[in-house]
């Protein structure tokens, strides 16, 4: 029988196999009924969203021309709500020592290959340094599951520790957090340390699957894990967000758990993920990808974050240095709004790069090039590189933010936003040929604000920056 109920708190009741199952086999039953999948385009040009099963079907769609429609909607879609913004971060690995099982990932409990770190708070703040010397103002830090090794309190003393630096002008602005499933009570205290997002990946919405992969640890409770999402905005966390590690599983099937799962939150929150993150399973210590027989190919990848777009439209969607230079220009055009740049992924990283026979990392990473490089890239395509951190210190988070998300309107603080703390970053940290690349993305993106006043401001302020002002925001 399908329980599906996307109102109920139960994992398996709002991620249900039975309507998995059904959805695929109807988006599979009607893949050729052309006018039925034009209707959904049409809808989808509304910019409110679609449901998994509509979603599902333009994922099955292979009509070329309607393929097409449906990439060049992303890009619109894109556009409108996020312009030419792409948010920066860094990720933060405190410590990889773990009593989880997951067999996709080198930081398992009987990896004895891997070295085990963990920094201690004056190693946390020798990162940060490091990292806000490449010009970070926003991270998200990771550490395995480990009561012994990091309790929650030395997640705490950590965030306090990042919030802390304040090295030059550097300083991070928004910690978001990677951390197992927790209890209420945890979450709390993540709420009150004051951290922006609370992440968590699902990994894979099958249940079995779920269960096969993580045979051991307190993760393998599939239910607990599923729930957590809804324990941590109960605990008052506004903000947080999804993902799977795409290969896993059918790819068909995390698309639409995915996106069951963004129609929970929303139907019991009132408000839907604040971002999405889309990795791929990818080669790591202990860890060949080629065991996992559910990798998917680039093209299809790239149909997945379309129809994401398309279907969640005002959510921030993030990718990260797994994908190469080239995989990543593809997918910043289709719906990815966040990237992490000059990642090291290992613990102690930005400190010390590693030897290859002290591994500490979760995966390799594709994507070598520095921030600096990054910047630069993202300039000469046109792109718009953000530093912001506005909205969560300004108070607009959980259905404050989603409400101005999904009116357009939180345009009127990004892209101010976006241009000043850029230039902070030309003024602190920007090689030569990213100062002038700036320059000129700058002086084009201003005549884009719309409000002479707000145009107006951002002009006074820019030159307070080169006077040595930091930290403006709308
Ligand atoms: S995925 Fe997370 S919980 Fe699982 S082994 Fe890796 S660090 Fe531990
Ligand atoms: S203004 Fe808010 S939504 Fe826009 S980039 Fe800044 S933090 Fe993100």
């Amino acid at each position: 029988m399908n329980i599906y109920d996307p109102a109920s708190k139960k994992a398996d009741e709002f991620i249900n196999h039975e309507e998995i199952v059904d959805t695929l086999a109807y988006a599979n039953a009607h893949r050729s009924d052309r006018e039925l999948i034009e209707k959904i385009i049409e809808k989808a040009k509304l910019r409110k969203g679609l449901t998994h099963r509509e979603a599902a079907l333009l994922l099955y769609c292979d009509y070329e021309d309607l393929n097409e429609e449906i990439f060049r909607l992303a890009k619109e879609i894109k556009k409108d709500f996020y312009g030419n913004r792409i948010v920066l971060f860094a990720p933060l690995y405190l410590s990889n020592y773990c009593i989880n099982g997951c067999l996709y990932c080198p930081y398992h409990l009987k990896n004895k290959t891997i070295r085990r770190k963990k920094l201690s708070q004056d190693e946390i703040r020798e990162e940060v340094i490091a990292l806000e010397n490449l010009g970070h103002k926003r991270l998200a830090i990771e550490a395995g599951e480990d009561p012994v090794n990091n309790p929650i309190e030395y997640i705490l003393d950590s965030i306090k520790t990042i919030y802390d630096v304040h090295h030059k002008n550097g300083d991070i602005r928004r910690v978001n957090v990677n951390i197992a499933a927790t209890d209420i009570e945890n979450y709390k205290k993540l709420k009150d340390a004051g951290i922006g997002t609370y992440i968590l990946f699902q990994e894979t919405y099958n249940r079995s699957r779920y269960e096969e992969l993580h045979p051991s640890g307190p993760k393998s409770d599939y239910c607990y894990h599923t729930e957590a999402h809804d324990r941590a905005m109960e605990a008052g966390i506004d903000d947080v967000g999804l993902g799977v590690l795409f290969g896993l599983e059918g790819f068909d099937y995390e698309f639409v758990g995915l996106l069951m799962h963004a129609e929970h939150l929303e139907e019991v929150f009132g408000v839907g993920p604040h971002t999405i993150s889309v990795p791929r399973v990818c080669p790591a210590d202990d860890i060949d990808p080629q065991s996992f027989d559910n990798s998917i190919p680039d093209d299809m990848f790239e149909k997945i974050v379309a129809c994401i777009r398309i279907a969640v439209p005002y959510t921030g969607m993030i990718i990260s240095t797994r994908e190469s230079q080239k995989m990543r220009e593809r997918l910043l055009d289709l719906g990815i709004s966040q990237i992490s740049g000059g990642s090291r992924t290992s613990v102690g990283g930005y400190v010390k790069e590693e030897l290859p026979e002290e591994n500490s990392a979760q995966f390799d990473v594709s994507d070598t090039r520095s921030l600096d490089e990054v910047l630069e890239w993202l300039l000469k395509l046109g792109y718009l590189p953000s530093f912001c951190t506005a909205c969560y210190r300004e108070g607009r988070t959980g259905d404050r933010f989603m409400r101005l998300c999904k009116a357009g309107q939180i345009q009127n603080c990004c892209l101010p936003n976006a241009i000043m703390t850029l230039k902070e970053y030309m003024q602190d940290y920007a090689s030569e040929d990213t100062y002038k690349a700036a320059q000129d993305v700058i002086e084009e993106q201003i005549e884009d604000i719309s409000n002479p006043k707000v145009k107006e401001i951002v002009r006074e302020r820019l030159e307070k920056i080169e006077q040595g002002e930091r930290d403006f925001r709308f």
